[in-house]
């Protein structure tokens, strides 16, 4: 019997005042902060490939892309959900489906959801569903120092 497998993604970055917004594969023009880190800081993004990655045993996002593969150094994040999906097919399975949560207070992800579903599965050639939470000003979602992002992924 063929047991599907599951694996779990979180991801933080700060947000940071004048930098472009980059969150779920889209970019947010009208955002006054955007996401900071090494890369475009779409913390959805890298939540969603550590859930595939982490799913398939092939270890997280900085085990992937990080200091051993410079080359990854500042992909978009929709680039290395493409190369984490097919790290994971090339392994021998196939991708059910994913799904992520972001934790902020802004940008308003539901005005833009469907959108942000389609980029997200077409890059990894498989079904993302986006939702959204907020914490009720508590923590540093809550205070706008920060974005969270939460993926699972379900491969077989
Ligand atoms: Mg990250």
């Amino acid at each position: 019997m063929k047991i599907p497998r599951v694996g779990n993604g979180v991801d933080v970055h700060p947000l940071e005042d004048g930098r472009p917004m980059w969150l779920a594969g889209l970019h947010w023009p009208d955002e006054p902060a955007g996401l900071s880190g090494h890369s475009d800081g779409d913390a959805a993004a890298h939540a969603i490939c550590t859930s595939l990655l982490t799913a398939a045993k092939l270890g997280d996002l900085g085990s992937n892309f990080g200091t051993a593969e410079p080359e990854w150094a500042g992909a978009a994040g929709v680039a290395l959900v493409a190369e984490a999906a097919r790290r994971v097919r090339a392994a021998g399975f196939e991708i059910g489906n994913v799904t992520v949560q972001i934790v902020c207070n802004r940008p308003r992800i539901g005005v833009r959801r469907e959108e942000a579903e389609k980029v997200l599965s077409a890059a990894c050639d498989a079904d993302v569903s986006v939702s959204a939470a907020t914490t009720d000003g508590l923590g540093f979602p809550g205070r706008g120092e920060g974005i969270v992002a939460i993926a699972t992924a379900l491969i077989y």
